[in-house]
């Protein structure tokens, strides 16, 4: 991979079989809350790489990403392993699906799409935005930051099931732009959530994550 040799920082454990991994951030890197890198490194000989979405609200002088750790993978279980001081390969940012100031944004996240979800909410939230996140999960990851974010004036629904009744009202009153962040299983419940809320997906900012790890994709 055609990438820049960075530290990391930080890897901190966010919520079960979840990690925040704060990177140092490459010189003339400028990434905004929702766009993706490329991480590589080398895993039992053989360079590996994946993508991850950006979950801090900054870029600068640190990023940090959130990764779902599958045991069974070849890069997740190796980035949980990190140390402070040890390196990856970043590329990067892609992705067209990132805050751009909108004054008021709608976060529907699953899985590991709660990273994007805590970062743009954050940096909605410092630019006086009116911020919606709905998250599903069993398992919540970021549940500190969820709160600060609900504290400071958002509207913070945790779900199992992004279709329920309650979700598709607080959808259904939040206007704003939508943005979708997921494995694809996810994100085909949130557009079907989102229609049966009334809502427009056509204008929705959607990052795809891949097949869901346990589907036979
Ligand atoms: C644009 C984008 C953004 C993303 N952002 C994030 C993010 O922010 N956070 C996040 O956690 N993830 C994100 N992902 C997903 C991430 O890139 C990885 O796919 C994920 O972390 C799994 O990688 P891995 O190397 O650990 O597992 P992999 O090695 O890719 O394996 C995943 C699963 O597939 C199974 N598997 C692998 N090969 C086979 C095979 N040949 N046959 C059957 N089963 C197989 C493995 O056993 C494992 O259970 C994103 C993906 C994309 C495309």
């Amino acid at each position: 991979m055609d990438g820049t040799e960075v530290a990391v920082r930080a890897v901190e454990t966010v919520g079960t079989d979840t990690i925040a991994l704060t990177l140092e951030t490459p010189d003339g890197f400028d990434a905004r809350p929702g766009q993706f890198v490329q991480l590589a490194a080398t895993v039992d000989g053989e360079e590996i790489t994946r993508h991850y979405t950006l979950s801090s609200p900054e870029a600068d002088p640190t990023f940090e990403v959130t990764v779902e750790v599958d045991p069974e993978g070849a890069l997740s279980p190796y980035l949980a392993d990190l140390e402070p001081g040890e390196t990856v390969e970043v590329a990067g940012p892609f992705g067209d699906s990132y805050y751009e100031g909108e004054e008021r944004v709608v976060v529907l996240a699953g899985g590991p799409g709660v990273g994007p979800a805590v970062g743009i909410g954050e940096r909605a939230t410092s630019e006086d935005a009116a911020v919606t996140v709905v998250y599903e999960d069993d398992e919540p990851a970021h549940e500190d930051r969820l709160v600060a974010l609900a504290d400071a004036g958002a509207s913070v629904v945790v779900t199992d099931d992004v279709s329920s009744e309650d979700v598709l009202e607080v959808l259904a009153d939040a206007h704003g732009q939508t943005f979708i962040y997921g494995f694809a299983d996810f994100l085909d419940r949130a557009t079907a959530a989102l229609n049966a809320a009334n809502v427009d997906v056509e204008d929705a900012k959607t990052e795809n994550f891949g097949p869901a790890p346990d589907s036979d994709a």
